[in-house]
């Protein structure tokens, strides 16, 4: 079993949290391979590689959290609308790893925008914990600066210890930024083989700030396209590991956090189950080359 800590000496309860982030201060947001951890620009440590939980309800949902963390998950990332958060909750406690492990990730929806104060009060009864890692605002929306403004008084209060946005691109953060205090500490965007976002991972790694993808497998409906793909399946084949393997650990060597989505416990296994190999330069190169800025949903 492969097991890792996902929080630093200095992100515990017992110690006072870091400062926080100056807009103007620029972290080093290259991945640590050993603890497979990245120090985002809150000064706290985040896990490289997570469980994503949408779809996921009720004890499919506590089911697939509690193998997760059993088998050396340390991120969990879920959403207000994904309507599972309880359940998150419940996956965490039945796991029996201490909470203090955990990197819980969970979002706004834009109809909470207007009240976000009483959203953030929301998630931490849903989860059921004393703070949240990690909230983004889950899309670019009416009232997203008030509401990220509650996120910022929320880090204050220690409610929560890092935030960040998701589906933002580089436009939608040059008009948010001048807005906002707290540097945002990850972004969560569709990234796969086949839709890339070079030029926002560029902008936004110079910035400090993690980079996240969502749909790592291409998502539902899509992953067999991208399974099957003659140039990952041989690279696979060379490595002895499956095309989900292959494509995780591009992410992660491109500095590119991935939550893989899955309820089944041998796919939860695999894909923890990348760090006894590298893929080459060239093997990088390869699945480089097959960007075809193809996008898998709408936003
Ligand atoms: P994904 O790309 O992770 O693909 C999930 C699919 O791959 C599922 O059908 C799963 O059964 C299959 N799969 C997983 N591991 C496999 C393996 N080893 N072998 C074969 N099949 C495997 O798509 P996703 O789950 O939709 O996205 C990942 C996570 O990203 C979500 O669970 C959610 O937490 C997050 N997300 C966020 C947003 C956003 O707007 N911020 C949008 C979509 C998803």
């Amino acid at each position: 079993m492969i097991s890792f800590s996902a929080c630093s000496p200095s992100s515990t309860n017992n110690v006072e949290p870091p400062a926080s982030p100056a807009k103007s201060a620029v972290s080093d947001v290259s991945f640590n391979f050993d603890t497979k951890t990245v120090k985002l620009n809150s000064g706290y440590e985040m896990p490289v590689i997570g469980l994503g939980t949408y779809s996921l309800k009720d004890d499919i949902c506590v089911n697939s959290v509690s193998a997760a963390l059993k088998n050396g998950y340390r991120l969990i990332d879920t959403a207000y609308i994904y309507h599972n958060e309880e359940s998150v909750g419940k996956g965490i406690r039945e796991s029996g790893v201490p909470r203090e492990e955990i990197f819980i990730t969970t979002k706004l929806y834009m109809n909470q925008y207007a009240d976000a104060e009483n959203a953030i009060n929301e998630a931490l009864k849903k989860l059921d914990v004393d703070y949240i890692d990690l909230i983004l605002l889950h899309h670019p929306g009416a009232h997203d600066i008030e509401a990220y403004k509650a996120m910022e008084k929320a880090v204050s209060e220690g409610k929560i210890r890092s935030i960040g946005l998701s589906n933002y691109y580089i436009d939608e953060l040059e008009d948010f930024l001048p807005q906002i205090t707290i540097m945002p500490a990850l972004i969560q965007n569709e990234i796969h083989p086949y839709y890339q976002e070079n030029e926002v991972i560029k902008y936004m790694l110079e910035k400090g700030i993690v980079m996240e993808a969502w749909y790592p497998l291409g998502g539902r409906g899509h992953t067999a396209e991208l399974f099957n793909n003659e140039t990952i399946a041989e690279i696979a084949k060379v490595h002895n590991k499956s095309s989900a393997q292959i494509i995780l650990r591009w992410h992660l060597q491109k500095g590119v956090v991935a939550i893989p989505g899955s309820s089944n416990p041998e796919h939860i296994k695999e894909n923890m189950n990348i760090f006894d190999f590298e893929l080459t330069a060239e093997d990088m190169k390869k699945i480089n080359s097959l960007d075809r800025n193809e996008k898998h949903d709408w936003y």
